[in-house]
């Protein structure tokens, strides 16, 4: 456990835990006591239908086109911190980017102990750090799984300090994932209303745009759950007929290049695969 946990305190009174024993951690405030599982602490109970997933390596060229964007931006808006900032990443999961955080001041927090995070918490229900203490946050592909996000939203707004960011991604055009935990898709339009009924002021909103990639999901929908269930002989000619697509497709790919990240009103193009936020708490912030 890494030396910034001085920054987990009991979500009632905001003391430090004084007392940390092996299986437990107890506030001598107020009594209140955390379960603590492979050396986290674990603050909300884990929900008895989530699935606990594999690591899968990551890197900034491994995954989907959306991963690899994801990748470049936050990469890009962690390079702009300063070094001493406090970073927490929430719904950090196995840490599908902590190489981005190597060397930095920097925690992470997940509904599920995963080996990687340094606490497991819901912060919409309980919120073990003190307000104002970090000089970043990171919501990487989580807003969509967070079913009561306006709590979420509110938690995260009281942690950052006045000035600090809230460095978000958000899938729009993407598959449900992570069933059954996957709740929502938000346009752009409502990501920019969310922000401003949460007190933050909107530093960057961009979408990532990449058409070709639709063609892509549309033969991998076919190849995984239409073929399969058809008799042997239109499968066969089905799958002909995919790789036909796919070959097209990647004559058609240099003629209209590959995919990039534009400002949803100067993009004119309706479909988005994802967003990507950088959310400001204000200076003069009322302290919520
Ligand atoms: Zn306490």
């Amino acid at each position: 456990m890494n030396q910034l946990s001085s920054l987990i305190v009991c979500p009632d009174c905001k003391q430090p835990f004084e007392i940390k024993e092996e299986n437990f951690w107890r506030c001598k405030n107020d009594g209140r006591e955390v379960r603590v599982h492979e050396g986290k602490p674990v603050f909300t109970p884990m929900p008895e239908t989530a699935h606990v997933y594999e690591k899968v390596e990551r890197g900034p060229d491994q995954g989907t086109v959306w991963r690899q964007a994801n990748w470049k931006f936050l990469r890009d808006q962690i390079e702009g911190q300063d070094k001493n900032a406090l970073i927490l990443d929430v719904g950090a999961g196995h840490g599908d980017f902590a190489q981005i955080f190597a060397g930095r001041n920097h925690l992470a927090v997940d509904i599920i102990p995963y080996p990687e995070v340094d606490l497991a918490c819901d912060l919409g229900e309980c919120v073990p750090f003190k307000k104002n203490s970090f000089d970043a946050l990171v919501l990487m592909n989580v807003l969509e799984h967070v079913y009561r996000f306006h709590e979420l939203l509110d938690a995260l707004y009281g942690l950052l300090k006045p000035g600090g960011s809230l460095v978000m991604a958000v899938p729009f055009m993407i598959k449900t994932h992570q069933a059954p935990f996957d709740f929502y898709r938000y346009t752009h339009y409502a990501l920019a209303d969310l922000a401003k009924q949460h007190g933050f002021e909107i530093a960057l909103l961009e979408g990532y745009y990449d058409p070709i990639f639709f063609i892509g999901e549309a033969t991998r929908n076919l190849r995984f759950w239409v073929l399969p269930k058809l008799p042997r002989f239109p499968r066969w000619l089905g799958r002909g007929i995919l790789i036909l697509i796919e070959g097209l497709t990647s004559a058609l790919k240099p003629l209209v290049g590959n995919g990039f990240v534009k400002s949803p009103d100067a993009a004119k193009n309706p479909a988005a695969i994802g967003y990507h936020l950088v959310l400001k708490k204000p200076l003069r912030s009322s302290n919520k």
